[in-house]
């Protein structure tokens, strides 16, 4: 069966609005009688039913495709949108709000069309007449015919700031196309953008305590599209906005929290999204709150365990290196990592990257006093301090002027990595020809300075051997008289 005459539909308009005006015209009576007439249950008509939609279609000869798209599907907890799970609140297909010129325009009461894009939670005006949208006197009904009974168009009222970017990407998105000309946001369902617009837009603008849901409509118009102007940049301009968002928290508490730190944002993605998947900024606010704040490992943070710690409090540095709190406050300060004029509660709230300070307190916690180096390496104390006054040996805290080398101290691995060179060298075989003796005895004899020596036999360029009855420096051995030969055939 297929009507005569026929109603021209447009998927600007809901598939609800339309079958009432289609009803009204070959019935007189409002979309249930029609739909009964079609065999549709009204109540699966209206919950835009997948089945009941597709009767529909066949009966008016109207294309199905056409007609999905300009219905919503509500279920219980959250609705669908062209295949997308989207929130009820999202998207209504209640013909609640209205453009008194757009309806003028339409001519008579039963001509007038619920425009889907209306529907949307985060569409305060008509962006083709620049009119705040009004308010139906009646915000349950599927059609304007009904929810404004035998009222009048409401007062037009112009908008003076101009149309938000969002809402031309809205209706692109939704009556035409937009594929190709953002490839981040293509992968995203409308309201996966918008609720992360408006959610970043609504802290920058009121705050991190924002409650959205209390904004008033040109409130949200306006917080949407400060952040749309954010999240359609992509991830990383996102993150600055974390960044800002971060820093602007008013948060003082030395162990201050994700909620504290992120605000609405952060309760938005923890607790409250949970039906409706929100996209990519559950995971670049993750990932923020990871790469800046101390996270143990094993906390869950938005719904996925951290494994690995990437930052230590001082708080928890102190546990992981076995050092106490204001010792290891002083020594960070040393190492320049806390600011020397920090305070306390400073240095509480800072994080310290967990691979680069681990190491570096470790170096610490085993390094080897100054003093101690020439029994470690088996030198005498004067070549210990030419190696350190010609940087072979290297202090641990780089000095920052001449001072007293009473504190210094060496790495551990700095010195092992020295030893490791020299036990690399070949055994000196005693029978082999040759006058082999110490590097220090080799200089004397004019082949140059220790430390020049030294470096050259361990960088490979001059032969040494060890002795197999030492270790460290004093096993080196060179071949004096050969080296005495070439320096002088030089
Ligand atoms: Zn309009």
């Amino acid at each position: 069966m297929t009507l005569w005459p026929a109603l021209p539909f447009n998927s600007e308009e809901t598939l609800l609005s339309y079958a009432d005006r289609l009803s009204v015209m070959h019935t007189g009576r409002g979309m249930k009688r029609l739909v009964r007439d079609f065999g549709i249950d009204t109540e699966n008509f209206t919950s835009g039913y997948v089945d009941a939609v597709a009767v529909f279609a066949d009966a008016t000869g109207l294309p199905l495709l056409d007609l999905q798209q300009a219905s919503v599907r509500v279920l219980r907890s959250c609705a669908s949108f062209r295949g997308d799970n989207i929130s009820k609140l999202f998207l209504s297909p209640r013909a609640a709000r209205y453009c008194p010129t757009c309806l003028e325009e339409d001519g008579d009461r039963a001509d007038w069309r619920f425009r889907l894009i209306w529907g949307f939670h985060h569409v305060a005006r008509c962006d083709l007449h620049a009119l705040w949208l009004v308010d139906a006197p009646t915000s349950n009904e599927t059609n304007l015919r009904l929810a404004l009974g035998t009222s009048e168009l409401g007062e037009a009222q112009t908008v003076h700031a101009k149309t938000p970017d969002y809402l031309s990407w809205l209706r692109a998105r939704i009556h035409g196309s937009v594929n190709g000309k953002n490839k981040w946001m293509d992968g995203q369902t409308i309201e996966q953008v918008l609720a992360a617009s408006e959610m970043l837009g609504s802290i920058l603008q009121h705050g991190h305590k924002v409650a959205i849901t209390k904004l008033k409509p040109g409130e949200t118009e306006e917080a949407t599209d400060i952040g749309f102007s954010i999240y359609a940049e992509g991830p990383e301009a996102i993150e600055e906005a974390l960044d800002t968002i971060r820093q602007t928290s008013t948060a003082t508490a030395v162990q201050a929290g994700p909620l504290a730190l992120y605000g609405s944002l952060f309760n938005w993605l923890d607790r409250q999204c949970n039906a409706i998947n929100p996209g990519p900024i559950r995971d670049i606010l993750r990932d923020h709150i990871v790469k800046h704040s101390a996270v143990e490992p094993g906390t869950r943070v938005l719904g996925v365990e951290i494994t690995e710690r990437r930052y230590h409090t001082l708080y928890s540095l102190s546990a992981a290196v076995g050092v106490e709190r204001p010792r290891l406050s002083r020594l960070l300060k040393k190492l320049g990592e806390i600011p020397m004029d920090a305070t306390e509660v400073e240095s509480g709230r800072m994080v310290f990257e967990t691979a680069k300070s681990v190491r570096l307190i470790e170096a610490f916690a085993t390094a080897i006093p100054l003093r101690d180096v020439p029994a470690y390496l088996c030198a005498t104390q004067n070549q210990v301090e030419i190696l350190y006054r010609v940087g072979l040996v290297h202090p641990l805290i780089p000095r920052a002027g001449r001072g007293s080398v009473r504190h210094v101290v060496i790495a551990r691995s700095h010195l092992d990595e020295l030893l490791n060179k020299v036990t690399e060298l070949p055994v000196l075989d005693e029978t082999a020809a040759g006058e082999f003796h110490p590097i220090s005895y080799a200089c004397q004899r004019g082949a140059g300075r220790f430390e020049d020596l030294l470096a050259d036999v361990l960088d490979g360029k001059v032969q040494g051997y060890r002795r197999f009855d030492k270790v460290g420096i004093g096993a080196i051995e060179v071949d004096v008289r050969s080296l005495i030969a070439m320096k002088k055939s030089a």
